[in-house]
């Protein structure tokens, strides 16, 4: 047999949450053993250029990425887009829209924090901040670890970063047809990613799928650094279930925060359709 392709599709740089340059991470996915590899910041494109150019400098194949938050029944759901255009203007403006209420979200944040008892957490995350367009909740957690008001990121969110916690503001992203059409008017293929991490009832996650699918979304997230192998196997049989083809990826985003480093991920099950057999086309 031979050996599978290590494609890693999920990773995020400065241009987003994560804490390393595209060109940084281009070098740590060739150390690690990548072949195939996407850039998929949040809500931006901006690292696209700068990860193309560092991938063909290490050999590595490349295709283009973005990871789109999306409101979905009253649920942030992650869509990642593969081997899309990243110079469609339609593109670019969907995701402008997408950002737009990051900033106010950040200043809301920082107010909730210090009636928590929390002073000046919007201007140390901004600190943290690698594109002033992307601002996100990781850069708040840093801030918090930096201030000794928890040990570790998993700790802040835990205590004051999700759902229920006093520095958790809701927000409605991109309608979920819309990010599909972003992704394949471009040419790419849209991915549910992570999807085990939803907090969705067994009817919701259905509608989901299938609502994706209707929209012309074609592949899924079986082996990703936010999966037990037990919920790669289990998004495996979603995959076939619904005719997705799978994807691979990590979700890398610091070698201090993430437990997956690029490429060091379990292979995908087998009798599934990787993803990128379905963008050689894309692939650059
Ligand atoms: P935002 O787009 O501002 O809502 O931030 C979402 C990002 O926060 C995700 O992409 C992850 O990088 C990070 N994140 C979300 N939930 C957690 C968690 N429970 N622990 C650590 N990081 C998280
Ligand atoms: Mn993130
Ligand atoms: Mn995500
Ligand atoms: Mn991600």
């Amino acid at each position: 047999m031979s050996t599978p392709l290590n494609a890693d599709l999920h990773c995020h740089s400065v241009n987003s949450d994560g804490t390393l340059t595209p060109t940084e991470l281009a070098a740590r996915a060739h150390a690690n053993g990548v072949d195939l590899w996407a850039l998929t910041d949040h809500d931006e494109v901006a690292g696209q250029a700068e990860a193309l150019q560092a991938a063909r400098a290490h050999g590595l194949r490349y295709l283009t990425g973005v990871e789109i938050s999306v409101t979905f029944a009253d649920v942030t759901v992650h869509i990642v887009g593969l081997g899309f255009d990243h110079t469609d203007p339609r593109m670019a403006e969907g995701l402008a829209d997408t950002r737009d209420g990051r900033g106010p979200r950040a200043v809301e944040m920082g107010e909730q924090l210090a009636k928590a008892g929390i002073p000046g957490a919007y201007e140390g995350a901004l600190k943290y901040v690698g594109n002033p367009r992307l601002i996100a909740r990781p850069h708040f957690a840093r801030f918090l670890v930096e201030t000794g008001v928890c040990r570790d990121t998993a700790e802040v969110f835990r205590k004051y970063l999700v759902e229920g916690k006093p520095g958790y503001v809701p927000h409605r992203w991109a309608r979920l047809g819309d990010a599909v059409k972003w992704i394949t008017q471009g040419g790419g293929v849209a991915v549910i990613a992570h999807p085990a991490r939803y907090k969705f009832t067994a009817t919701e996650e259905y509608a989901l799928f299938s609502e994706f699918k209707q929209h012309g979304g074609q592949g899924v997230e079986v082996v990703t650094g936010a999966h037990s192998p037990q919920e790669a196997l289990r998004y495996a049989d979603m995959a076939r279930e619904f005719g997705l083809a799978a994807s691979r990826g990590s979700d890398f985003h610091s070698p201090d925060e993430s437990h997956v480093d690029l490429g060091l991920l379990p292979p995908l099950p087998d009798g599934l359709t990787p993803v990128w057999s379905l963008l050689q086309a894309r692939i650059h």
